[in-house]
């Protein structure tokens, strides 16, 4: 245990999910995972992966003509890396093979098209990718100190981010990307109360002590579009923090909030309140089963048995493992760029397309 308490954004969303779930997988907890993958690849993470190599700070003023072919094998060689992973230990089936497949030429024609679209809409200059940082939690109630535990242990926040880049007038903002299966946009409200966004906003504020203009709300949606000319519809909607614009087409969608200063600063409130419940030592622990979450959880086995009353033990030590690496997954890109945090920072520096 080290002397910090660490706390990730996945574990306080589990916590407020299921407590049962948190306390299986939480690292300051029991620290459990899967010991092998669940899926063959997971489609949103390969897409990611792409666009952290596209956006790569040091490879911005590069011609993109350059960079597009290896923003594509960076989603490609995830795709290899994540299949590579399943199969250490098991075969694919036919249907998984031709799932990967066609997922693979699937995302490749996504890229295409996403680095066709963004080059109108890119005015910006990236400045960090894929980056992972620490925080110390400050005190709701005494900001100028930083929160501990009841037994004294410092609380920190570790965030990973996707993309902050600074615009024409120098002014900062971070950019979340989604990869988006629903048929349908989500609505204009649901990015407004986007938790991931405000937390990491409020994060990369604290740990670089610079101030964020708003989130950009970069969504790719995994489907072929119909054929024919995609319309570009545009929308400027105004806000508290002023005009929220987006512009979409049948695959992309781009939305820019600006965010007011009280508003990141309420939500970072409100994750140092919930850290000190999870801290708490009178916490209780209980399942919270509904199938909204039960049905993608990778604890389901393990809680089944607590449910009925039979010992877990047995399944937890076949199926699952403690965790052994760090947060941040080897074989994947990471940097800090242009900024010199007063931070303890863990991501690892890479260059992309390096191998492991
Ligand atoms: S299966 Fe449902 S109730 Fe059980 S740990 Fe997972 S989310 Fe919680």
């Amino acid at each position: 245990m080290s002397v910090n308490y660490v706390a990730r954004p996945w574990e306080s969303r589990l916590f407020r999910r299921c407590r049962r779930a948190w306390d299986l997988a939480a690292r300051e907890r029991q620290d459990y995972e899967p010991s092998e993958p669940a899926q063959v690849f997971d489609f949103g993470e390969a897409i990611h992966d792409a666009l952290d190599v596209y956006y790569f700070p040091g490879m911005w003023d590069w011609n993109r003509a350059i960079v597009r072919p290896l923003a594509v094998a960076g989603f490609e060689k995830s795709m290899r890396r994540q299949r590579d992973a399943y199969t250490q230990t098991r075969e694919l089936s036919a249907e998984q093979v031709q799932d990967w497949e066609q997922h693979r030429e699937l995302g490749t024609g996504i890229l295409e098209r996403y680095f066709e679209w963004a080059s109108d809409i890119d005015r910006f200059t990236p400045i960090q990718v894929a980056s992972q940082f620490d925080i110390a939690l400050p005190d709701p109630a005494n900001p100028d100190s930083g929160l501990t535990t009841p037994e004294g242990r410092p609380l920190q926040y570790r965030v990973r981010i996707d993309l902050v880049v600074i615009d024409d007038h120098e002014l900062y903002w971070l950019v979340e990307h989604r990869i988006i299966s629903d048929p349908h946009w989500s609505d204009l409200e649901a990015l407004r109360l986007d938790e991931q966004a405000l937390t990491r906003g409020w994060a990369w504020q604290l740990g670089f002590l610079a101030k964020l203009e708003g989130t950009i709300h970069n969504e790719l949606r995994a489907a072929t579009p119909a054929a024919g000319k995609s319309e570009v519809a545009l929308r400027a909607v105004p806000g508290v923090g002023g005009i929220t614009t987006q512009r979409s087409t049948e695959s992309f969608r781009r939305t820019h909030i600006p965010r007011t200063e009280l508003e990141i600063e309420r939500h970072g409130i409100a994750v140092a309140l919930e850290m000190q419940d999870m801290t708490d030592p009178s916490l209780r622990i209980y399942p919270n089963p509904s199938w909204e979450h039960c049905s993608a959880c990778a604890y389901r086995p393990p809680c089944l048995a607590m449910t009925q009353g039979i010992d877990e033990r047995p399944i937890l030590e076949a199926s699952y493992r403690r965790r052994v690496g760090g947060d941040f997954p080897l074989g994947r890109l990471g940097s800090v760029w242009g900024f010199v945090p007063e931070i303890h920072r863990v991501a690892e520096h890479r260059a992309p397309g390096a191998e492991q």
